[in-house]
Parts: C-alpha cells; sequence; structure tokens
C-alpha cells in the first residue's frame, strides 16, 4: 500500500526523492541526536497524486492524522488545545532547493480560544495575538487566495492610527483588533469564514503546499535551473517553536564553513527576537553569527559542536537554519550548502587535505558549469576609482548595466537588448523574473542569507546586497549614494566577488583561473584547487578532449588549455574575407582550364592554413573536414545583387558580363531549404576539383611539415554523409590525390579517412559505413536538427521559449544531447559501427562536446573523445574525469 506520511524517525538523508530535501535532513538530525522539534512529512507521492488527479487521494487525510496523534501524543497536548495549544508549521521541501518559490504557514492551531490559551501558556498576550495575526494573515492570502496587499494595507491603517512606527509599536489589544479585521476581509473576500478548526486548518494548508509547487513563481524558477515538473514537493508539519518570545529568543542561520570562499569558520547571520522568515526575508538588519557568542553563550556553545557534528557527517559545507526559543537551541534545517563557484573548488580541495573525502569524492563535488563561470573576466581594479557603495559580496562574478528599479522594468529592457541591474531595497520571491533578466542584482538591505543572495546564486547572477550607503527610492525610480543620485537607466558596475557598486562602465580583466591555463601560474589558493581538481580530472578520464578550431591562434590556444588534438576544423571558414574571389571565380569558371586555375589560387592559401595548423597541434591529431556549406553561401546575396543590377538598368547602365554571369549562377544555385540542400559529401561529389583541391593542400601541408621535422597527423573527415557510397566515391579521389602527392613528395602519406555522423541515415547504416571510414565524428549540431526535424538556425528564437513553458523539453536539444532519440541514434552507430571495423575510432564535435550533461552521455556510450571550443576544453576534461568515477 503507499503511504503518504512518514515520521521523522522512519527517514533519512537519502530518500529526498520521496521527503523533499528539508524533509529528508531532517530525519538524518533527529536519527543523528540534535534537537530538532518533532514532526512528520507528508510525501512527493501524495503531492504528485493530488497534482496527477486535482483532488486529494485516498488515505492522505487518514495518514495525516495518524502522524498527528502521535505527535499529539508526545508533546502531551493537542493540536491548537485551548488551553496550551500544540501549533505546527507547514512547510513546502521539493527534492531540489527552490528558495522561497512555494508556501509557507505557520502557527497552525491558532483560534479563538487557543490564542488565549497561547498567551498563557507563553506568558506573553502580545506575542500571542501576533501568532494569531500572522497566522490568519498568512492562511488568507496563501490558502483562501485573498489579494496580501489587502493585509498589509489594514496593517499600516492600524499603525496609523495608533501612531505605531513599526510593527513593534503595536500591542496586544491592537493586534486582537487587527485579526478581526483580518478575519472580516477574508469574509468580504471569499464568503467564507477563516476556519477555527485546527485539523481543517492543517489540512487545507498542506493542499497549498501542494498547489504552490505549480505557481507561476515555482514553475519560472524550474525552468531557470532546469527542475523537471513532474517531482511534485514533500510538506514537512512540525511542532513551531518561536524565536520571538523575546530578547533570549532568536533565529538565525549558520554555514560550517565560508560559503563564498571556502574557509572554515564560523559564518551566519543572527536576528535577537525574530522567526526564521525574518532573517531570511532581509526585513531587519542581522548581525553576524559570532556576536551570539556574547548574546546566548551556551546556545553557541551548543550549535558550535552540532555544526561541527553536521560537517564531519556530511563531509561536506553545511548550511543550517536555527532558533533560540527562550534560550533553548532547535535546528530548524540542515542541508549541504549551497555555495558559489569559487567555493565547491576551494571547499573541495580542502576536505580533501583534512581527509574527509578521497580525491575522487573531492572531484564530484565540482562541476564544469562552476568553472566555467570562474573562467570569466573579472573587474581591473586598477581602473576602477572609488566605489560608489559597498556591500555584502553575495554572489561573485562582474556585471555592468543599466540601473532599474522593478522586475517589470527589468524585463522589460532586458528583452529590448539591454544590459540591466536590478536595484531593489530587498527582494521578494515576486522579483524573480526581473532577477533572471538581470546582470546583477543589488539590494540596500539583507545579509548574505537574503532572499537576494540565495537566489542570485543558485543563479550564477551577480550580487551585492546590503549596500546600507544606498538609498533606494522606486516611486522616483533612482537611488541614492553618498551625494550621488543614481537615475534609472544609468550605467553602474557591480563586483559580486568585492561587494563593491561603481558608477559607470568598468573595464574587465581576464579571471586568474582562466590565466592558469593560459600559463600555468598558480596565482591564489582558488586557482591551486583548480589545478588540483584539473590534475585529478586528466588522470582518472577515460575520455579524450580535442578541440574545435581552424586558426593557428586557437589551435595553439586550445592546447594551452589541455586539448589532445583538434577533432573539428571547419575549412569553410578559409574561404571567406579576401578569398572569396577566387571562389567565386571557381563557381564562375566555364572551362576545365577557368576552374583550375581558381582552385590553383586557393591550394597554397589552403595549403598554409593547414600547415600552420598542424605546426601548433604537432604531434596531435587534426581532423580536417572537407568543405561543408552550400557554394551559394559564398556569392552575393540574391536579392541584393538582383536589386543593385534593377537599379543600374534604370538608370541605363546595362549589367556588365560578370555580374549578368554571377546573377544567374546566384539564381541557378539558390535553394529554399539550403540546410537540406547541395551542401557536405553532396558538394564534394559535384563541385569537380574542391576535394582534390582541399585534399591536396593537406597533404602538401603534412609534407612540408615532415620537411621542417615537424610531426603532423592530418586525418581527413568528409562531412554529411547519407549513404556509404558517397563515401565510397569521395575516398577514390581522396586516395588518388594522396597517393600522387606521396610519389611526388616520396613520402608515405598515411591520413585516415572518416566521415561525420550528422544524419539519421548515417546512423541507421553505420555498419556499412564503418566499411569506408577510419573514423566517426559525430555531428550532433546536424543530427539534432535532422532528427528532431528542427531547424538550427530558427527554432530556439522562434518558439523554443514556449516549449520550455509547457514544459515539452526542459532544456534544448540543442544545448544539452537528447538522450532518448538523439543518443539513441549515436548508440546504435556507436555499437554498429564498431561491429563492422573493430578499433573504429569515435569522437564527437557538435556544440555538445562540451557540455557537461552531454559529456557523461558521450562517455557511457564509449566514445573515445569529444571535441569543443577552445574555451571549453577544460570543462570537458573535468566532466570527462567526473563522468568516469
Ligand atoms: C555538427 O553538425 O554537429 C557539426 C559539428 O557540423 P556543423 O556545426 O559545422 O554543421
Ligand atoms: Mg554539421
Amino acid at each position: 500500500m503507499v503511504r503518504y506520511a512518514y515520521a521523522f524517525s522512519e527517514g533519512g538523508r537519502d530518500q529526498a526523492d520521496l521527503l523533499g530535501g528539508k524533509g529528508a535532513n531532517l530525519c538524518e538530525m533527529a536519527r543523528l541526536g540534535l534537537p530538532v522539534p518533532p514532526g512528520f512529512i507528508v510525501s512527493t507521492e501524495a503531492c504528485r497524486a493530488y497534482l496527477a488527479t486535482g483532488s486529494e487521494p485516498d488515505g492522505l487525510a487518514g495518514a495525516i492524522q495518524e502522524h498527528l496523534t502521535a505527535l499529539e501524543r508526545a508533546a502531551g497536548r493537542r493540536l491548537g488545545q485551548p488551553d496550551d495549544p500544540l501549533l505546527v508549521s507547514v512547510r513546502s521541501g521539493a527534492r531540489h532547493s527552490m528558495p522561497g518559490m512555494m508556501e509557507t504557514i505557520l502557527d497552525i492551531g491558532l483560534n479563538d480560544d487557543s490564542v488565549l490559551g497561547l498567551a498563557k501558556s507563553a506568558g506573553d498576550e502580545r506575542f500571542a495575538w501576533d501568532s494569531y495575526r500572522r497566522l490568519v494573515q498568512m492562511f488568507g492570502s496563501t490558502v483562501m487566495g485573498v489579494d496580501g496587499a489587502l493585509f498589509d494595507r489594514a496593517m499600516e491603517g492600524l499603525k496609523q492610527d495608533v501612531g505605531a512606527e513599526d510593527d513593534l509599536g503595536l500591542g496586544a489589544v491592537d493586534l486582537a483588533g487587527l485579526v478581526e479585521t483580518y478575519k472580516e476581509l477574508i469574509l468580504r473576500e471569499t464568503g467564507e469564514a477563516f476556519p477555527q478548526s485546527p485539523a481543517e486548518q492543517l489540512h487545507r494548508a498542506v493542499l497549498a503546499v501542494f498547489e504552490s509547487w505549480n505557481g507561476e513563481r515555482a514553475r519560472l524558477y524550474r525552468k531557470r535551473e532546469h527542475i523537471p515538473d513532474d517531482l511534485g514537493t514533500a510538506v514537512t508539519v512540525q511542532t513551531m517553536v518561536f524565536g520571538n518570545l523575546g530578547p533570549d529568543s532568536g533565529s538565525g542561520v549558520a554555514f560550517t564553513r565560508d560559503p563564498a570562499t571556502g574557509r572554515p569558520g564560523v559564518y551566519g547571520d543572527y536576528l535577537a527576537n525574530a522567526q526564521g522568515e525574518d532573517v531570511v526575508a532581509g526585513i531587519r538588519n542581522t548581525v553576524p553569527l559570532d556576536e551570539l557568542a556574547r548574546i546566548a553563550p551556551e546556545a553557541y556553545e551548543q550549535l558550535r559542536g552540532h555544526m561541527a557534528a553536521l560537517e564531519a557527517h556530511y563531509r561536506d559545507l553545511c548550511d543550517i537554519e536555527f532558533t533560540i526559543e527562550r534560550g533553548r537551541l532547535w535546528m530548524l534545517q540542515t542541508r549541504v550548502g549551497k555555495r558559489t563557484a569559487e567555493a565547491a573548488f576551494t571547499i573541495s580541495a580542502a576536505v580533501a587535505d583534512e581527509g574527509l573525502v578521497t580525491a575522487d569524492e573531492a572531484l564530484t563535488r565540482v562541476r564544469g558549469d562552476q568553472l566555467a563561470r570562474l573562467m570569466f573576466p573579472r573587474f581591473d581594479a586598477s581602473s576602477a576609482g572609488d566605489p560608489l557603495a559597498h556591500g555584502i559580496p553575495a554572489s561573485p562574478g562582474a556585471a555592468v548595466g543599466a540601473a532599474v528599479f522593478d522586475s517589470a522594468e527589468a524585463v522589460r529592457r532586458a528583452a529590448a537588448g539591454e544590459k540591466v541591474v536590478l536595484v531593489r531595497k530587498e527582494t521578494t520571491p515576486d522579483d524573480l523574473p526581473g532577477m533572471v533578466a538581470a546582470r546583477a542584482v543589488l539590494t540596500s538591505r539583507g545579509g548574505k542569507t537574503s532572499h537576494a543572495a540565495v537566489v542570485a546564486r543558485g543563479m550564477g547572477t551577480v550580487c551585492v546586497c546590503g549596500a546600507e550607503e544606498i538609498t533606494v527610492d522606486p516611486q522616483r525610480r533612482c537611488f541614492t549614494a553618498g551625494g550621488t543620485t543614481v537615475e534609472e537607466g544609468t550605467v553602474i558596475s557591480v563586483d559580486g566577488s568585492a561587494g563593491a557598486v561603481y558608477l559607470g562602465e568598468v573595464p574587465l580583466v581576464d579571471s586568474a583561473v582562466a590565466r592558469y591555463f593560459e600559463t600555468g601560474e598558480r596565482a591564489d589558493a582558488l586557482v591551486d584547487a583548480v589545478a588540483r581538481a584539473m590534475e585529478h580530472a586528466d588522470e582518472v578520464r577515460r575520455l579524450g578532449v580535442r578541440a574545435n578550431a581552424d586558426t593557428p591562434e586557437d589551435a595553439a590556444r586550445a592546447r594551452r588549455y589541455g586539448a589532445e588534438g583538434i577533432g573539428l576544423c571547419r575549412t569553410e571558414h578559409m574561404f571567406l574575407g579576401e578569398r572569396r574571389r577566387l571562389v567565386e571565380a571557381m563557381i564562375l569558371a566555364r572551362t576545365d582550364e577557368e576552374r583550375d586555375r581558381a582552385l590553383g589560387a586557393l591550394l597554397p592559401l589552403q595549403r598554409q592554413d593547414f600547415t600552420g595548423i598542424l605546426e601548433a597541434m604537432d604531434g596531435l591529431p587534426v581532423t580536417i573536414r572537407l568543405l561543408d556549406p552550400p557554394l551559394h553561401e559564398f556569392l552575393p546575396d540574391r536579392t541584393e545583387l538582383a536589386v543593385r543590377l534593377a537599379a543600374d538598368e534604370a538608370r541605363g547602365i546595362p549589367p556588365s558580363e560578370h555580374d549578368a554571369q554571377l546573377l544567374e549562377a546566384v539564381n541557378r544555385m539558390h535553394e529554399e531549404n539550403p540546410m537540406l540542400g547541395l551542401r557536405g559529401v553532396r558538394l564534394g561529389l559535384v563541385t569537380p576539383g574542391l576535394v582534390g583541391m582541399q585534399v591536396r593542400a593537406i597533404a602538401e601541408a603534412v609534407v612540408e611539415r615532415r620537411r621542417a621535422g615537424g610531426d603532423p597527423r592530418a586525418e581527413i573527415m568528409v562531412p554529411l554523409v547519407d549513404t556509404v557510397e558517397e563515401l565510397r566515391l569521395v575516398r577514390e579521389e581522396v586516395d588518388r590525390v594522396l597517393a600522387g602527392v606521396s610519389a611526388e613528395s616520396g613520402m608515405p602519406l598515411d591520413c585516415p579517412v572518416g566521415t561525420m555522423i550528422e544524419l539519421p541515415r548515417a546512423a541507421l547504416t553505420a555498419g556499412l559505413i564503418a566499411e569506408e571510414a577510419e573514423f566517426f565524428s559525430f555531428g550532433t549540431n546536424d543530427l539534432t536538427q535532422t532528427t528532431w526535424g528542427f531547424s538550427r538556425d530558427d527554432v530556439e528564437a522562434a518558439f523554443f521559449s514556449a516549449y520550455l513553458d509547457k514544459g515539452v523539453f526542459s532544456v534544448s536539444p540543442f544545448e544539452t544531447i537528447d538522450r532518448q532519440g538523439v543518443g539513441r541514434l549515436v548508440q546504435i552507430a556507436v555499437a554498429e559501427g564498431r561491429a563492422a571495423r573493430p578499433g573504429l575510432q569515435l569522437g564527437v564535435c557538435g556544440e555538445h562536446g562540451g557540455d557537461p550533461d552531454s559529456v557523461h552521455f558521450f562517455h557511457a556510450a564509449g566514445l573515445d573523445y569529444v571535441s569543443c571550443s577552445p574555451f571549453r576544453v577544460p570543462v570537458a576534461r573535468l566532466e570527462a574525469g567526473r563522468a568516469a568515477l
């Protein structure tokens, strides 16, 4: 039978799929004997069942009741018991952390009677009424759907009436009145009274949390983070503990290490006389955690002990939420902490040094996308000048953009192509669209754990928070800092690593990590940690890593970045610029003689290109692909040419013979769908002399390099092959030319000849194709295009965002390999290719070769190497190492 609820004692950290990350870790802490307020968890399975049918699954109500009864028995009091109520919180908690994106309801169990009991048991009437007021407000907006602004307005009105400056100026009687106002408001807006039954409150709160899985915020967040839409959330029901019971109470967040740098120590924020929500929301400014040693020494010592125990247990940075209720410490949440890219590397190196994890395990804790982020440029401190303001460095990196003051404006300007920085007093989950659109987020309030900080870090967006020197005025759409007023649209620069904000655009410099790949220089602890991860990845990986490069400079850079050869040298890039004229002459040639002359002029240029690349990659394989795109790409645009000639004609100027020829050729070669037209191997087969010229240039470059004492390793690759017949025909010419150059030079030429697999038919007939191919390289760009029937040049802009919204897929198949479809074709081709030719060399050179997730797939599929752009080579090396573990 399916079970829908679990006691804390029944779960553990490995059950995040079923119990959510928060729930699973609460179970783990309870099992470790840490002081966790008792509770239970409603499973993700219950949520999925509810969302699938839109109604509550059988057995859910019974399961909740059963666990509630057990909780009540252990506590010795009932939920909402009038004289001494048990109160619970109801919180969301999915498999993946989605901070602030779903609903939470606190103080469930309060009603008109139990509020009096709470006042008595806590000895604090104001506190009891304030808690009740919070419940009615949260329940009213979250469960009953009343506009939250109405509650805020009622509260503001009351404050004005009694002359209170803030919430603390409202007394018990004021708050009791406010509860009545809130209840009337709910009745007026919904036609239904606020439910007095604690059981009903609990039940409806659980369903509201389920519903919030599909709220707009949550959906947007999942899309951004590539979290599948069908996981559902668990719901944690937990006994309330109160951090707002006076000065000996409070709430805080702690990290077992600095989440920004990975250095051990005490990091976190504490807020006295406050609920946990107040800390995260950044409503009041917090104090650094070590001040707790002064405020509540005993609780502080206990907390330090629990932090050490958790880090030893998880063997990683943990973040912790805790509450102190009248001097007594309660642990409310822990998890292996979110971290910056920098901290991921420094922490993994540090815990390996401390012997907590092996080198293999340390490598599993750093990711290619984090490495890529560290290779971004940073601000040039020498030309930055004095910052306009300082704040907390909450999410590292450097970004420049126009200041904007609300989420909608950020979205609007970003959609129009402008870079923006979202500036707010503090952010709330409603600001998410603007945070996604912005290059950086700047807030004037809140600590490292405020909403802005947590969300920006998770997204890899630059963030400075708590910049108290600035005063944000969203109405006038400006902020001021030390006498300077910055209007909306003014460009500012935000340094999320240093926590500084500058007026104007600050120039950027390369990162030390990128410099390490260039020079090998280990400038600091972070670079050293990256270097160690790279060394270990190189030791354990099976996949080779090559680069896509078609100039000697790119080849040399790729080699410095650790490429073990070139997996794709696109020769079409060598036909551009000045050389266009020569290609044009080849196309327009009317006699063999004319064509040979044009090809003869191209030959030495191509040879020179190849010589340079082979020199840069001396001793390593260089896969040179024969020309791929349709020839008309090298001719003038058809419409432009026709318009020009028509205009000349109107002025009585007849077309020159050359222009007339050109127009005829352009018209003849025009294709409605060139991507599926005369390109790739087809072009080589129908354009006399083209393949011969390219192969001769390659062969002569090899000869030249050998004569210069080099070790050139050219491989010749044929693009867009559909059938083995095409390859057979091209090979005849390739072999003939190689034999010719070999005879002329007296040097044996043993360049392997292979093909791209980038059409479904090629993948499905790979066994036959392998008879003629010494290697395959999967062109997953075209293979994705032709398998899905998606034009790679059009669809991403045209409709992918709608497809992502609708959940057709959670990531573009052009970015991450589609394992089920395109990946399946790769698997078939690998198996049939190798069966036909043992030792067949297999690689991939589509964009997916540098995508972390795809690298894992190619490792598992048994490829020999991946090839990607030079900048992504380190990422591919790292991920290839991780894939091998
Ligand atoms: C491919 O199709 O994946 C490929 C590498 O070739 P191109 O991108 O040049 O078409
Ligand atoms: Mg291609």
